[in-house]
């Protein structure tokens, strides 16, 4: 029986993955802080599609609860041949007003967790030479908007070059890079929303069934939606300048100033 384990499961794209895995008949292991929230979605997907699951709460901007958890699955406690790294938040704030105990958070859990537990996976896949890693990116990786950009481009270069380096191993590694999708992210990093075009969100739904492909297929980068893709040729041409100027726009228009 194939298995995934899945950073940020209780919500959003997390919870998304949790539900097209189990249809397509993985068995879960669900992690988050929200253990409630967890039990729900292992619970509904277990009576759904008859797969089992585990719930492991974790707050994966605490160092000492990524190396329990990286120890857990080099101990192999649970095994799974497809790892999702997905937790994620962001800091709608300027640099210099947001507290170094916030950006040391945002970095662990978009940073320090994917690197330890991929690191902690891979040697279980390395054995069985058959294994799947989805690291959930972001458009962000390709402008300048702050330390979330930042944190994204390094997983968006770890990716390309796990995926460089071990495809001929065995393992699949693959960035999935989302637009603005209608989860609870926006809402959670008080961002408000509200003049965001239509055309530019896109549904959980489409960015994990676009993940999941992708990844089975061997791509490196997988870019969800035509807007979206359209976007990316703009952005690898145009002049980083323009990206710059772009950049400084989106950020104070969506803190409203
Ligand atoms: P979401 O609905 O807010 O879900 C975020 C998930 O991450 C939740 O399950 C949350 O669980 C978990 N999480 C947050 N901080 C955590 C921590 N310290 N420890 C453990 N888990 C933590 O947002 P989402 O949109 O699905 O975000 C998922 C990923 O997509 C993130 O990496 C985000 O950067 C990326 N992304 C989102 C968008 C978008 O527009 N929504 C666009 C591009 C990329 P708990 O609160 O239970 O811990």
């Amino acid at each position: 029986m194939p298995s995934a384990l899945i950073t940020g499961a209780s919500s959003g794209i997390g919870r998304e993955f949790a539900n097209q895995l189990a249809k397509r008949g993985f068995d879960l292991v669900l992690v988050a802080r929200d253990e409630p929230r967890l039990m729900a979605v292992g619970e509904e997907l277990a009576n759904k599609y008859g797969v089992k699951y585990q719930v492991i709460k974790a707050d994966l901007s605490q160092v000492n609860e990524i190396n329990e958890l990286s120890s857990k699955i080099k101990n192999q406690d649970f095994q799974f041949n497809l790892l999702v790294n997905n937790a994620g938040f962001g800091l709608n704030k300027a640099f210099h007003k947001s507290s170094p105990e916030e950006e040391k958070a945002l970095l662990e859990v978009l940073v320090t967790a994917p690197l330890i537990l991929t690191q902690a996976a891979i040697s279980q896949m390395l054995e069985s030479k058959n294994g799947y890693v989805i690291n959930v990116g972001s458009v962000a990786a390709w402008i300048t908007s702050g330390t979330y950009s930042a944190a994204k481009s390094w997983l968006h270069s770890f990716t390309e070059s796990m995926h460089a380096q071990y495809s001929k191993e065995g393992i699949n590694f693959s960035t999935v890079a989302p637009g603005f999708t209608r989860t609870e992210f926006h809402q959670r990093a008080n961002i408000n929303m509200n003049s965001m075009p239509k055309w530019l969100w896109l549904e959980d739904k489409k960015v994990v069934s676009e993940a999941i492909e992708g990844v089975l297929k061997g791509r490196s980068l997988v870019v969800p939606g035509f807007q979206y893709k359209t976007l990316k040729v703009f952005a690898d041409f145009m002049p980083r300048s323009t990206i710059r100027n772009f950049s400084n726009y989106y950020q104070s228009k969506r803190r409203g100033n």
